[in-house]
């Protein structure tokens, strides 16, 4: 029987991939991998299998959602297993709920498999708890992208006082951060911005909410990133400076 998994890949680094995930690509014949997915996970992909990207990154124009669930139909009509690859986790902003939809309505049964998601494993990235309890009683994960179900509402947010955790808000940071000041928060409120956390090519810009998206724009900051408002991120700077002096005492 042909089978169907939404699989998170993880932030990146492949060693933080499940077990679950890497042996669920072992056993599929088709594989259809998203932006954001760190190619090298494709090692644990069975050297048959069909590697379709579908990512709109790396020049190729992006496929419409629509399509790709046409072409996981396909497949599995046909017999054959579909692991469909989505970065971090497939149901934080992935669209897998979608694909998870839309495959039910056509009858097909899909296993999730959960992956680390770029909201916590960025911040973590830099030594950034984003629970920390001196400094937050939780965290929201929120879009910066304004697009689908529109503009979060970002006075409500301030209001919660929680760690705010930014998914695709680099193109709009001026206009966030505008928003949460309007909104009262604090103009020296910690900031972070992660990129291309857990990848080698990994950086980062921390400072405060005044001024913060020219910190980030100044240092050329861009997509994937993840930005991290609230007073956990001033823990960063604690943790980058002891990595900085382990890195100093390495061989
Ligand atoms: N399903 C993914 C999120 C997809 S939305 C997950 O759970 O992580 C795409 C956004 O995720 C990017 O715009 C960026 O904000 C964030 N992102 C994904 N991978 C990232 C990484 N390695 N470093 C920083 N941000 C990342």
């Amino acid at each position: 029987m042909s089978r169907a998994w939404l699989i998170g890949a993880g932030p990146g680094d492949i060693e933080l991939m499940t077990l679950k995930a890497t042996r669920a690509l072992a056993r599929a014949d088709v594989v259809l991998v998203d932006d954001l997915v760190n190619p090298e996970v494709l090692q644990f992909a069975r050297a048959d299998a069909l590697v379709v990207y579908v990512g709109k990154r790396g020049g190729h124009p992006s496929t419409p959602q629509a399509g790709i669930v046409a072409q996981m139909l396909e497949h599995l009509q046909a017999g054959r297993s579909v692991a469909r690859l989505k970065g971090g986790d497939p149901f934080v902003f992935g669209r897998g709920g979608e694909e998870q939809q839309a495959l039910h309505a056509a009858g097909i049964e899909v296993d999730i498999i959960n992956g680390i998601t770029a909201g916590i494993a960025a911040p973590a990235a830099i030594g950034i708890p984003v629970t920390h309890r001196d400094h937050a009683q939780g965290v929201v994960f929120v879009t910066g992208h304004g697009a689908g179900s529109g503009e979060p509402d970002w006075a409500a947010l301030v209001a919660t006082r929680m760690t705010l955790v930014i998914y695709m808000g680099m193109q709009r940071l001026n206009d966030i951060v505008e928003a949460l000041l309007a909104a009262g928060m604090r103009a020296d409120t910690p900031c972070a911005a992660i990129e291309s956390a857990t990848r080698p090519e990994q950086r980062h810009v921390l400072g405060h909410l005044n001024g913060f998206a020219d910190d980030v724009s100044r240092a050329g900051l861009g997509s994937p990133a993840i930005v991290v408002i609230g007073g956990v991120a001033s823990l960063a700077l604690a943790a980058t400076a002891a990595a900085a002096a382990n890195a100093d005492r390495a061989p």
